[in-house]
Order: structure tokens, then C-alpha cells, then sequence
């Protein structure tokens, strides 16, 4: 693990972004405006062009080609989120998350308050 002062590799680029994306999406409304559908999907589909790993940004492009974002609620953009995280865990051998522990994990924290 490099000094948290360096600029990020790979792996802390990919924590921080999950950590944001998976944060939006626990705070997401439940019933998103159609303004707010529309800014969370461009945000989305914005990632296979901006993302800063080449690669990365090219296997997420084609991830949400075959799995296309659902906007429509909190729960639905949480659980696609999830299922595409889960997708690139694969990819890299890592470990399943669970994801009926997702709000536990992003908005929550566990029930024995250690997070509180
Ligand atoms: P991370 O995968 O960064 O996860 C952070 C935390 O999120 C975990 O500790 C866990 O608590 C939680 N978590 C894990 N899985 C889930 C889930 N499914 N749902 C909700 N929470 C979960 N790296 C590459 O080497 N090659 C790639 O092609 C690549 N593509 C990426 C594409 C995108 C869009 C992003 C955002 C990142 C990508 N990365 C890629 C980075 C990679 O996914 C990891 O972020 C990095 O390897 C660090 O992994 P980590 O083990 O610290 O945990």
C-alpha cells in the first residue's frame, strides 16, 4: 500500500470509486425525479469515457452494455450497482459481496454500532 499522499494506482483509484458510486446509490431517493434519473444514468454511462484506467473503463463499457443501469429506485440502482461490482470481483478473482448486505455495508453500518 502506497502513502495515502501518492497519487492513486489501480486499486485505490478503483476503493475510492466504488466507495463514491456505492455511496450515491444508498442515497439515492426512492422515487427519483426524471431530472434525477437522467443525471444519475449520464453520470453511469459518463464512466466507460472518463474513467482514468483504460481497461477498466473499457470492460465496464461493455458490462453496462449487457446489463443496463436500472434508475428507477434506491433498491434497484443499489442491487445493479452491487451485481456489476460483483461482476468485476469475478473478473479479478476477488471474493462475492453479499448483497443483501449493501445498505449494511454502505448507508447503515453493522448493527452492533461499531460504525456509529
Ligand atoms: P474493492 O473492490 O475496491 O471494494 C471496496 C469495498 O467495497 C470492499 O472492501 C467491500 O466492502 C465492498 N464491496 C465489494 N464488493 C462489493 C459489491 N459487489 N457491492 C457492494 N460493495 C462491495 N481493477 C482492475 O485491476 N481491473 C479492472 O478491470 C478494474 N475495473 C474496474 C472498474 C470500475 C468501474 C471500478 C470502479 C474499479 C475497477 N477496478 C479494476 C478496481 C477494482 O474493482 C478494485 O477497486 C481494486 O482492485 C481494489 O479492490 P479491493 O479489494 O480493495 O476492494
Amino acid at each position: 500500500e502506497p502513502p495515502a499522499d501518492c497519487p492513486p494506482d489501480v486499486e485505490v483509484l478503483g476503493r475510492a470509486t466504488w466507495t463514491f458510486l456505492h455511496t450515491a446509490a444508498a442515497y439515492y431517493p426512492e422515487k427519483p425525479s426524471p431530472n434525477q434519473r437522467a443525471n444519475m444514468l449520464m453520470l453511469i454511462r459518463s464512466l466507460p469515457v472518463v474513467y482514468p484506467c483504460a481497461w477498466c473503463a473499457q470492460d465496464f463499457g461493455k458490462c453496462i452494455a449487457h446489463s443496463p443501469p436500472d434508475v428507477s429506485s434506491r433498491e434497484k440502482l443499489s442491487l445493479w450497482l452491487c451485481q456489476r461490482h460483483n461482476e468485476v470481483n469475478e473478473k479479478l478473482g476477488k471474493e462475492m459481496f453479499d448483497c443483501a448486505q449493501v445498505d449494511e455495508r454502505w448507508k447503515d453500518g453493522p448493527a452492533d454500532g461499531r460504525c456509529d
